[in-house]
């Protein structure tokens, strides 16, 4: 499973799904309809949504590769972040929508994150925090960071019956 974000190929589907929640920080901040409000925007259609309160043991896997990446202390404080209240699920389809939607979202550490991006504008919380804290840093919003980690991370989150086919205008005005 890539791990980092992986620039798109000429190989790549140029319509894709990926996942996106809204972390337990947005859902509580009550920020979760600016957020979808900028992906709308772009064009990227809703294929799927809904709320879930998972538990630590949903939580490790869908983050399978963290402790391999970050350390067990990083895992443990993204499993008490992401288990705290209810999340919003969703899965967006469009353009390079793996590669677009991490764009809008911004690097990892809200601090750090450029202007613009979702975990720039919508929060400040830095690594420093998180560690003296001992959470995980709360950086508003998760989006699968290439297609393979998107169709495992689909597959974990949504039944192929909560997917869903439709026509958005975007389709007859800019595809
Ligand atoms: N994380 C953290 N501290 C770190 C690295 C990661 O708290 O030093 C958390 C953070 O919430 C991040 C998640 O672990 O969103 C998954 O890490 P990843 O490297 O996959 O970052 P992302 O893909 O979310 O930017
Ligand atoms: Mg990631």
């Amino acid at each position: 499973m890539a791990t980092e974000q992986k620039k798109e190929e000429k190989s790549d589907p140029i319509i894709q799904r990926t996942l996106v929640i809204l972390k337990p920080d947005a859902v509580q901040r009550a920020i979760a309809g600016r957020i979808l409000q900028r992906f709308e925007d772009v064009g990227f259609k809703i294929v799927g949504m809904k709320m879930v309160w998972v538990d630590e043991a949903f939580g490790k896997k869908h983050y399978f590769d963290v402790e391999e990446r970050h350390g067990p202390k990083v895992l443990q404080g993204l499993l008490k972040n992401i288990s705290e209240g209810p999340v919003i699920a969703m899965v967006l389809e469009g353009v390079a929508a793996v590669e677009q939607v991490r764009k809008m979202v911004g690097s990892t550490e809200p601090k750090s994150a450029a202007p613009g991006t979702i975990r720039a504008d919508f929060s400040q919380h830095s690594y420093a925090l998180a560690d003296a804290k001992q959470v995980g840093v709360k950086n508003v919003v998760h989006a699968s960071a290439s297609l393979k980690d998107a169709a495992y991370e689909i597959n974990l989150w949504f039944r192929p019956d909560e997917l869903h086919t439709y026509k958005t205008v975007h389709e007859v005005h800019v595809f």
